[in-house]
């Protein structure tokens, strides 16, 4: 594959849907606090276990380290499988706080593959989550994949449909220039196109990256 090609789909996606401006949060916890509860359930679940946790005051992390679990699971009932999201989201707290004292600047001074193999140790985060917390909440340049990357890209033979998560983040990340903005920018634009056009009966005479059938 050219190696433009990566670039040459992004330019026509940011093209064709402006700037995403991602991730949805309006601080670093936020979104780390999004990125647990966004795993198998729609945006807009997480936003209303979101909105609970503003409403309540508490989208601090050592106001959510205080609540009682009952009263964390009530809040976060609207994400789906809130149980289980309830647990990692303390596995995820205890370890911000054993760790790094609540601070996501010290949190930032660490390189960015040793704090996501610290991150993946974490009971609960994988790696889609753990990715987005590195680039959305902590700026840091790492390529986040998720089920619409694969799609996507196994849909035009760009990549194989099975290929292991941290092949394609690798295969991304050496081909686009290693810039946080991009990073950004290209993973939502993906889900964007992921959720509008490349759904299981894919749109593509409406979709922007069509071209590529004719490449
Ligand atoms: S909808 Fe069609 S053109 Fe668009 S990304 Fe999916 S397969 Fe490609």
């Amino acid at each position: 594959m050219s190696s433009n090609l990566l670039l040459e789909i992004y330019k026509r996606l940011r093209q064709d849907g402006g700037d995403q401006k991602w991730w949805p949060g309006d601080t670093p916890f936020e979104v780390m606090v999004g990125a647990i509860l966004t795993q198998n359930t729609a945006w807009t679940n997480v936003e209303k276990a979101i909105n609970n946790l503003k409403l309540a005051k508490v989208l601090h992390p050592k106001k959510l380290d205080r609540a009682p679990l009952a009263q964390l699971r009530v809040w976060l009932k609207p994400s789906g499988f809130f149980n289980i999201k309830t647990k990692r989201l303390k596995h995820f707290l205890d370890f911000f706080k054993s760790r790094y004292q609540f601070s996501v600047e010290k949190m930032k001074r660490v390189d960015a593959i040793a704090l996501r193999h610290e991150l993946l140790l974490v009971n609960g985060i994988g790696k889609e989550t753990a990715d987005s917390i590195l680039l959305y909440a902590l700026g840091k340049k790492i390529f986040v994949v998720d089920a619409y990357t694969r799609r996507i890209f196994s849909r035009h033979n760009l990549i194989e449909k099975d290929l292991p998560y941290d092949d394609i983040r690798n295969w991304f990340e050496k081909q686009l220039p290693a810039a946080q903005e991009i990073y950004n920018d290209y993973h939502a634009q993906i889900v964007r196109i992921g959720k509008d056009y490349c759904r299981k009966n894919p749109d593509c005479g409406r979709c922007p990256l069509e071209f590529l059938f004719h490449k």
